[in-house]
């Protein structure tokens, strides 16, 4: 076998989301061997974050989203997880961690998987501090543990994550409230007839959409909440989620001098500005791509973990559809990557919406499919330039 990129010592992996435990399968696949350590902020269990918009109408407990826990991981990766530990720095030139507990870790090689921060909208009101944003297992189970049986719920952003929930909540019989700025649901990625068609499937669930708006103060009004909406409209909920969005964690990499754009930059190796750290998942910016899906970061995980056993191996993007898990109207979408100019031709008829986006070439650079179209996705795919070659 080949000589390690950091000889035999540790591999220190940050995270134990779907990132850095997917690294930590992949190295094994190659290497049973070398010392893993993997240092995470939580309790370690292992679950899938997707799962997290659809298990209310599924009749899925939190519990029941934990797929192991972390001896049973720990045993399965051969590895040492320590649970509910923040590493608060790296020292890239001693090559070692220190954890919130002040203990000190060497590594040969550092990988990076520290997720996602939910970005916070600015708002007046003496409740403004009990806006949940759902990011994790254990931010799940909180929104679980507040939101009453058929207690209204007020979702704030009308994005990809915020559809989810709605469709989710709503299935399950919960009134919900969607506010928004943007005239349509998934405006970024849909063209206009695809977005007005998973309005409407989720408006006949019983989604109330506020559109063009945003919420500006959130009030307590005993055990409710009453958030008042820009343009002057008053909604009461029981619980308020905001699903606004997600900025890549670069903290422990900023502060650490490594290169740092809007993701922990890395290059096709998932190599940082410094040769021994790397990165993957919602955290890091991958030859200038910051992708917060699963499909990406599992190939990074797969390229990563070769090279931590002694192959370096340079991560490829195929494009990567995402499904939109919105069952009321099925969505698949591709968004151009890198980003291009382009136009949406659009095709509707009663089966759905097929959205092509071409760019000034003529070249297919993204997809758009609702409902019945979705069986075109196999075949658009293949004719979509890779995203990372
Ligand atoms: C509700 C929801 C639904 C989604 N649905 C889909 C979907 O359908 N399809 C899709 O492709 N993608 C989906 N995504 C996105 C996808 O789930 C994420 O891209 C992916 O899970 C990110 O994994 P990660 O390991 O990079 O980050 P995370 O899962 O956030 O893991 C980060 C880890 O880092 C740890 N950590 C952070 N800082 C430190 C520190 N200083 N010290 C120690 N540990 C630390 C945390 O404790 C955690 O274990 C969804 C996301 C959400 C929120």
């Amino acid at each position: 076998m080949s000589e390690h990129p950091g000889g035999n010592e540790p591999v220190v992996i940050v995270g134990a989301g779907l990132a850095g435990y997917t690294t930590a399968r992949e190295l094994r696949k190659h290497d049973r061997a070398r010392p893993l350590v993997i240092v995470t902020a939580d309790d370690g269990a292992f679950y899938s974050k997707p799962m997290l918009s659809n298990a209310l109408a599924q009749h899925k407990a939190p519990a029941d989203l934990a797929l192991k826990d972390a001896g049973a991981m720990a045993a399965e990766l051969d590895a040492e997880i320590l649970t509910r530990t923040r590493v608060a720095a790296i020292d890239p030139a001693a090559r070692t961690v220190t954890t919130d507990g002040g203990r000190t870790l060497a590594y040969g090689d550092l990988v990076l998987a520290t997720g996602a921060l939910p970005i916070h909208v600015p708002l007046e009101g003496d409740a403004a501090g009990a806006v949940i944003s759902v990011n994790h297992l254990d931010d799940y189970a909180r929104f679980r543990e507040a939101l009453p049986e058929g207690g209204t719920v007020l979702v704030m952003g009308p994005g990809l994550i915020g559809c989810e929930f709605a469709n989710d909540l709503a299935a399950a019989g919960h009134p919900v409230h969607v506010v928004g700025p943007a005239p349509h649901p998934l405006d970024r990625l849909l063209p206009g007839p695809a977005a007005r068609r998973l309005q409407r499937a989720l408006a006949e669930l019983g989604v109330v959409w506020h559109l063009g708006t945003t919420v500006a103060a959130l009030q307590r009004t005993g055990g409710t909440f009453r958030a008042r909406l820009a343009d002057g409209t008053g909604v009461d909920a029981h619980v308020v989620l905001s699903a606004v969005g997600l900025a890549p964690d670069t903290r422990l990499a900023e502060a650490a001098g490594l290169a740092v754009n809007r993701g922990i930059a890395v290059d096709r190796y998932l190599r940082s500005s410094d040769p021994h750290v790397y990165a993957l998942g919602d955290c890091a910016e991958v030859e200038g791509l910051v992708l917060p899906f699963v499909m990406p970061l599992m190939a990074c995980a797969r390229a990563l973990g070769a090279t931590l056993a002694g192959t370096p191996t340079a991560v490829r993007y195929p494009p990567m559809p995402v499904t939109v898990k919105t069952p009321a109207c099925p969505v698949v979408v591709c968004p151009p990557v890198p980003p291009v100019e382009g136009t949406w031709e659009v095709d509707e008829d009663d089966d759905g919406v097929r959205g092509l986006y071409r760019d000034r070439d003529g070249v297919l650079r993204g997809f758009a499919l609702t409902e019945g179209r979705v069986r075109e996705k196999q075949a658009l795919v293949k004719e979509v330039p890779p995203w990372l070659e």
